[in-house]
């Protein structure tokens, strides 16, 4: 508890796959908080730079500025101390240092918003959102559309060859797919087998 305005703090999680609609919920809270007229301040990490270096973006462009950071300890630094809401997008980007720095805002009486893939391109849990799922206070898991049947997909199919966890990009390099469509780490090539005609004799 904040002592001195008495504001409870929690975490609020957004989880789901690429294109599941993450960063427009999580800028849907934030405006809403602006509205309310509470301080907020947003942060996303550097290595996030698909589209913007100071705003978060969602696949639909929506936009709104952000403070561009390396690693999650740089957030208590950088925070203001009269902020009351704190939104974090990619959190899949920063280490578990995440889930120490989340707790201590919200203890502090920060109302935190945190957006981040829960699963990697393996179907594994994906640290640190994982784990804050298991300390936050409200979980919205977005679901996206399947790129290969329609269904309502959870997955992130990665779609080029690495075994790196972390690979940035969007357009061409991951889709969504549904759990029966969905293929851990890159899908299998379809070869095409061309025969050569025998020439008659
Ligand atoms: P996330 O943060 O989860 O990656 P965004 O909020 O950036 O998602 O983008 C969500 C938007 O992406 C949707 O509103 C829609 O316009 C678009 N979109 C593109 N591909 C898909 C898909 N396969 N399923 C659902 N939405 C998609
Ligand atoms: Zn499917």
């Amino acid at each position: 508890m904040d002592i001195v305005t008495g504001n409870l703090g929690w975490i609020e999680a957004i989880c789901g796959p690429m294109f599941s609609g993450k960063s427009e919920e999580l800028m849907r809270r934030l405006r809403r908080a602006i509205i309310a007229r509470k301080r907020v301040q947003v942060f996303k990490p550097l290595i996030d730079q698909r589209y913007s270096s100071d705003e978060i973006v969602s696949h639909n462009d929506l936009r709104m500025k952000s403070q561009v950071i390396q690693r999650a300890s740089e957030i208590l630094p950088l925070l203001d101390p009269r902020t009351e809401v704190v939104g974090i997008d990619e959190a899949n980007f920063f280490g578990p240092d995440l889930v120490e720095v989340a707790t201590q805002l919200a203890d502090g009486g920060k109302q935190v918003m945190i957006a981040g893939l829960d699963t990697d391109y393996m179907g594994r849990p994906f640290p640190p959102m994982a784990e804050l799922l298991s300390l936050a206070e409200s979980i919205t898991k977005t679901l996206a559309i399947c790129m290969r049947c329609g269904n309502p997909a959870k997955h992130t199919q990665r779609l080029v060859e690495s075994n790196d966890l972390i690979v940035v990009g969007a357009g061409g390099m991951y889709e969504a797919r549904c759990r029966r469509c969905f293929e851990p780490g890159v899908p299998k090539q379809a070869f095409l087998e061309f025969t050569v005609p025998k020439a008659k004799s």
